[in-house]
């Protein structure tokens, strides 16, 4: 029997193999991973300070222990570098082939890479796994400065985890106030606040456009009003964009990211997609709620599911919940964008509703003490994909 072959062991990947075994203990599954294979859960990454744990404890499980509890093969270090379809198999770099009966791409997204000038650009950290954390972690000296380039998530995570660890952080951003494609402008400033009020200095408004070495070792960020940030480390984490180019050399549709409809089937039948790389039936969700609602579903179609139906993924409403713990906000973005904010509140407990013409709620922000009545909003809000 040819074996069902998973290509990434993050969250994706593992969870699709763990939910696959709860109906399937005899197929063969084989996952490959470029990295080391091991199982952790990556939004611990940036509050690993908050959380006590260096990144080596952040592991759960070696990639040796995933295989055992799966009844898998895990390959590690191995880059796939092709996929033929017509033979279903797939090359990996060095050129050993693989074939699959079925074949689920859960190979993530990479953070984008900002165009920098400067003789210092390759000294700039980013991170998404748990070797760039360990790599980022190993060069921060005690009480260091850490410019961060970018105000999403990613980057409002980690300015709030580095600067409870005692590091004195700077973020440098083109967009008036940080969270801007989340949270509404109230919501984005009391986290602004909040933030700064335990050390972050923020650079709103201000783009990185070089990074270089000073004379005595420094690193200087250059922003596009002719500021500059002194740092001894410089994080980017300016967003994440779908590797596509393997999916597309093998013919497969791919749009923000691979493809898929709501069976997580691809163009082609015997291909699957789910997680950061996986556009499900028009939505780019790279997080963790939605994953796993498509682990759940494609474990059961892969299995056979009932009289061999796909199951279809639902989405029900999925908070993002932003680990800002100075000032923690929950956001249900928009299902559509046609409406508008309205916000209220006062401090750092606001509450801003996504609203249409007719009054009904499309999505919402909450941030501070507003938080505890997420479950009001969260009974209120839409589904995503019903
Ligand atoms: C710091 C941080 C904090 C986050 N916090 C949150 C949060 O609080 N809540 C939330 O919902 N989401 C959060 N996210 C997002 C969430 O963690 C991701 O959506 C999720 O982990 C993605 O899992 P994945 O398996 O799709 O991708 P990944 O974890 O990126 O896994 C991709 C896998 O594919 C492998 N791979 C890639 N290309 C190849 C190739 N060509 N050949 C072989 N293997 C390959 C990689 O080695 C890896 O094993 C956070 C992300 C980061 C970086």
């Amino acid at each position: 029997m040819d074996p069902i072959i998973i290509i990434g062991t993050g969250l994706a990947g593992y969870s699709v193999a763990r939910e696959f075994r709860k109906h399937d203990k005899d197929t063969p599954v084989i996952l490959i991973t470029r990295d080391d294979g091991a199982s952790y859960y990556k939004p611990d990454i940036s509050e690993a300070y908050a959380k006590d744990k260096t990144s080596e404890e952040l592991v759960q499980k070696s990639a040796e222990e995933m295989a055992e509890m799966l009844g898998a093969t895990v390959k590690t270090h191995e880059q796939v570098e092709a996929i033929d379809r017509e033979q279903r198999q797939i090359r990996l770099v060095g050129g050993e082939t693989l074939t699959y009966g079925r074949l689920v791409l859960a190979w993530g997204a990479e953070p984008i890479t900002l165009n920098l000038s400067g003789d210092a650009v390759e000294a700039v950290h980013k991170v998404n796994n748990l070797m760039d954390y360990r790599a980022f972690r190993d060069s921060l000296p005690d009480k260091a400065r850490v410019a961060v380039l970018g105000a999403g998530l990613i980057g409002c995570e980690f300015a709030n985890d580095l600067i409870g660890a005692g590091h004195k952080v700077s973020v440098a951003d083109p967009a008036e106030w940080p969270l801007q494609q989340l949270l509404p402008k109230e919501a984005g400033n009391a986290v602004r606040k909040e933030l700064a009020h335990g050390g972050v200095e923020w650079h709103l408004g201000q783009a990185a456009v070089g990074v270089h070495r000073a004379d005595n070792g420094d690193l200087r960020v250059e922003l596009d009003n002719k500021d500059s940030i002194r740092a001894d480390v410089v994080l980017s984490a300016v967003g994440l964009r779908v590797g596509v180019k393997l999916a597309e050399k093998a013919g497969l549709a791919v749009d923000r990211g691979i493809v898929v409809d709501r069976t997580l089937r691809t163009s082609d039948p015997h291909v699957f997609a789910l997680g950061d790389c996986a556009e499900v039936d028009g939505h780019w969700r790279p997080y963790v709620a939605p994953l796993m609602q498509c682990a759940r579903t494609l474990g059961k179609t892969l299995a056979g599911g009932k009289d061999d139906t796909p199951g279809q993924v639902k989405y029900p409403t999925l908070p993002i919940i932003i680990k800002t713990h100075l000032c923690p906000v929950i956001v249900c973005p928009p299902v559509n964008k046609h409406g508008e904010w309205q916000v209220e509140g006062h401090g750092t407990a606001i509450e801003a509703r996504f609203v249409d013409k007719s009054g009904k709620l499309l999505g919402f922000a909450l941030t501070g003490e507003a938080t505890s009545k997420r479950r009001d909003y969260l009974k209120e809000a839409p589904a995503l994909m019903e």
